[in-house]
């Protein structure tokens, strides 16, 4: 199973990782940041397959994405 990270504290409530995700997982929620922008975050992270398009999309570099290895 794969993670997906926000560093909420840079999040400009963009959505641009929200169209990226083929999963359809994140979304612009509505807590709201120091920045007055509301933050991205994944609403189904077991649905998460790590495919990083998120993390690659976002100008900002908020997203971290890790997959998590089988031992
Ligand atoms: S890693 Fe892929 S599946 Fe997971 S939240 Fe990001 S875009 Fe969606
Ligand atoms: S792409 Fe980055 S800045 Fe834009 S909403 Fe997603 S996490 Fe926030």
């Amino acid at each position: 199973m794969a993670k997906v990270e926000f560093n909420e504290t840079l999040c400009k409530g963009c959505g641009l990782c929200v169209n990226a995700c083929p999963k359809k997982i994140l979304q612009i929620g509505k807590r709201i940041n120091a920045m007055g922008y509301n933050v991205a975050e994944c609403v189904n992270q077991a649905a998460c397959i790590g495919c990083a398009f998120c993390g690659i999309m976002c100008p900002d570099c908020v997203i971290t994405v890790s997959k998590e290895v089988k031992q």
